[in-house]
């Protein structure tokens, strides 16, 4: 580990990122406002721009030490991806090289997309697709060890133009929630603001583990996860003790981090997080959907990259220790205009706030009816381990208002008219040098998967491995439709004032089943009142896919242009395919496991055990051998267990693999292969508690957790 550097974070912050300033700088008057203008006003880029910027990007990026460029673009796959391209082109006449970068390579690209999941939507007798410039999310150079490499934000679209990829939809819905949100803004009377845009900020939860002990996980190295492990004596109730033993290691690693990320322009600010052993998270300033969307793929990129040279290994998986707390991602979202109105900021009286009203009660429509979607918008495999299963967030989308507006919620529904706002109350510390604290009048609940916090909306259901783009592209897009729907009313009506006001009852009375401000975990919300007000409980992953293309989605997504029919279909298939896949990618890491590496360590320990009562026999009767015999009898009738268990995976997973794929195989997954993986894990856990510790094959639950 290199000495501590100290420097000035200012120095460094943006420093490779072809950001405002630098094109400011660099690029002739006459391109810079012309490109300013296509990533304002979302027009075409001409060829001879593009040229222009394209040369003064690469001379950029050279001076930065790149030798290849990439168009970086987020497939379906949750990852990113890219292909690398040398700027050298054909030697000269005297030996030297040409770096060349045309505007036609900065603008569109074409990588062989035949490897990413499109869903029937690319046959493959067409299997071009195409990367586009996203010119609103600035260029950057990525340094590391293969070298520093320009990579240019692309959105990924096939021949025909459907969106394969997260990027694209996502700024199709920030399309459509500015164009309605600043309709909503003009019926108030706002002549001023000229764009709105959705701002994000993802919280991302990680674990760090040493990487020598990762390495002896095949588990952890084939899904992410760990498929056995036997609780440690010690779990969630970990104490400062453990803590500051790993303080030191994993703070150079976070410093480490934070640099790399500061120089990409990612404002990220690192936190411990004391949930779980060996869990952290990172949470950066918010930004642009589109730039948050793309700052967390980075971050999640340099998570993984740093922690290898300090000879960690971080896991990004929602569930990587079962029984230990997983992660997530809390999702900030917030609606702001272009001079800094956020329209999600209730002021102090937000009684009076007729716009707040209105935009919180068409927030509130849009979650109530679009409830499904949203749930499907946060799940992927290894979140299956968290929403609905023994984990928050429950899988119930509510929405936790706080006090005050609860209380503005209820007037504006009993009497029709708000006219009072709770203020916050003094909250007393008992400690005379410190001063008394205003409790916050939107106090926090943490149970709620979907909470007002202030001036933003905070969505916690999230994988922490997942791209957030998803859930940001159905969020703008439902919000966008309620604001135009409200809008529809609004603009027809003789008395404004009158209407608003009606409509903002209508909404509240409507929708008032999806608030609440009660404990999400209890099993008098899940099974009782949640069931009573008829909100929907989707507890897996393949349960929640067919949201996405139901005819109120089709007609959702299509009237705002986010996606097309043929475009949710193939997303609904991309969806079942990985389900099973990812599925069975574990049970064949199981099989391999247990075949492999458990079942022999167990031979050997019995066999060692057999030979040892043998010995004591042999050396003396009358020995008391009860406890080997007994250990051994109970080892074997684990191991047959084991054994069993096996075969039956083998089986089902063999079944499972020969099935055609679609919603019928996720389901047989979901269904049959995990219920017996579940039943290979439950003996082989059991096991690792009796093997001896110098026998069994891999590091425990608590060698990963406690000794980082
Ligand atoms: P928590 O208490 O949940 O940790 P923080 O106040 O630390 O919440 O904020 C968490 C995230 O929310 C940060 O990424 C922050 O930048 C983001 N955030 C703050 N205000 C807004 C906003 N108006 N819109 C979107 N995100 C926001
Ligand atoms: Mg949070």
């Amino acid at each position: 580990m290199s000495e501590t550097e100290y420097y000035n974070v200012a120095d460094i912050f943006g420093e490779n990122v072809f950001n405002d300033a630098v094109m400011r700088e660099r690029l002739p008057k006459k391109t810079y406002q012309k490109l300013r203008e296509v990533i304002e006003n979302g027009r075409e880029l001409d060829l001879e721009t593009a040229d222009v910027v394209a040369h003064e990007m690469k001379e950029w990026a050279i001076e930065k030490g790149a030798t290849h460029y990439t168009h970086w673009f987020q497939p379906l796959t949750g990852v990113t991806a890219e292909k690398h391209d040398s700027f050298i082109t054909a030697p000269m006449p005297n030996g030297k090289v040409l770096m060349s970068f045309s505007g036609k390579e900065l603008i569109k690209g074409e990588p062989d997309a035949s490897s990413f999941p499109s869903g029937g939507l690319r046959a493959t007798f067409e299997a071009r697709g195409y990367t586009a410039w996203d010119c609103t999310s600035p260029a950057f150079v990525r340094q590391d060890a293969a070298g520093a490499t320009l990579c240019i934000p692309t959105a990924f679209c096939s021949y025909t133009g459907e969106a394969l990829d997260q990027k694209t939809p996502l700024l199709r819905s920030m399309e459509a929630i500015n164009v309605q949100a600043l309709r909503l803004l003009k019926l108030f009377g706002n002549t001023t603001s000229k764009k709105v845009t959705p701002s994000v900020g993802p919280e991302q939860e990680y674990f760090i583990v040493d990487r020598k002990k990762y390495l002896q996980r095949k588990d952890l190295i084939f899904t992410g996860r760990t498929l056995f492990g036997a609780m440690p004596p010690k779990g969630q109730e970990m104490d400062d003790h453990y803590f500051g033993s790993i303080r030191e290691r994993i703070a150079a690693y976070m410093r480490d981090v934070n640099k790399e990320l500061w120089k990409l322009g990612v404002s990220a600010k690192t936190q411990h997080n004391e949930v779980a052993p060996a869990q952290h998270e990172l949470a950066p300033i918010y930004a642009e959907a589109n730039i948050a969307v793309d700052h967390n793929q980075l971050v999640m990129e340099t998570l993984k990259k740093v922690a290898g040279r300090h000879g960690l290994q971080c896991l990004l998986h929602e569930k990587p220790f079962a029984g230990v707390n997983g992660s997530g991602k809390h999702n900030n979202w917030s609606i702001t205009t272009d001079d800094g109105i956020n329209l999600l900021d209730p002021g102090k009286t937000p009684h009076e706030n007729v716009q707040f009203l209105l935009v919180l009660t068409c927030v509130l429509k849009a979650v109530d009816i679009h409830a499904d979607l949203l749930r499907e918008s946060a799940a992927d495999v290894g979140n299956d381990h968290r929403l609905g299963a023994n984990e928050a967030p429950p899988a119930i989308i509510s929405v936790y208002l706080g006090e005050q507006l609860q209380d503005v919620m209820a007037q504006l529904i009993n009497t029709g008219a708000a006219t009072h706002s709770l203020k916050g109350s003094i909250l007393e510390t008992g400690v005379k040098t410190l001063p008394d604290f205003m409790k916050d009048a939107t106090d926090r609940n943490r149970t709620s998967p979907f909470a007002f916090t202030g001036n933003k909306f905070e969505f916690r259901m999230v994988g922490s491995q997942d791209s957030i783009a998803q859930p940001n592209v159905v969020l703008n897009t439902i919000v966008a439709e309620a604001f135009a729907e409200a809008c529809d009313i609004l603009e027809k009506a003789d008395d404004f004032n009158t209407a608003v006001h009606d409509l903002i009852k209508q909404y509240a009375t409507e929708h008032q089943r999806i608030v609440f401000n009660g404990n999400g975990y209890s099993d008098e919300w899940v099974e009782g009142e949640a069931v009573r007000r008829g909100l929907p409980n989707i507890k897996s992953m393949v349960d929640a896919i067919p949201a996405l293309n139901t005819e109120k989605a089709v007609a959702l997504f299509e009237k705002f242009g986010v996606f097309t029919k043929a475009e949710l279909d193939s997303r609904v298939e991309i969806e079942y395919e990985t389900y099973a896949k990812e599925i069975n990618i574990e049970a064949k890491a199981m099989i391999d496991i247990a075949s492999k590496q458990i079942i022999p360590a167990v031979i050997k320990y019995t066999t060692a055990l057999a030979n040892s009562v043998n010995a004591i026999k042999a050396a003396c009767a009358d020995a008391d051998i009860s406890v080997q015999t007994e250990l051994l009898n109970e080892t074997s009738d684990l191991l047959s267990e084991t054994k069993l268990a096996l075969a039956k995976l083998v089986d089902v997973t063999e079944q499972g693999s020969s099935m055609e794929e679609g919603r019928e195989q996720a389901v047989y997954y979901r269904d049959v292969v995990k219920n017996a993986m579940d039943a290979l894990r439950a003996p082989v856990d059991k096991l690792e508690m009796i093997v001896d510790k110098d026998m069994w094959p891999m590091p425990s639950y608590g060698d990963l957790i406690f000794e980082v």
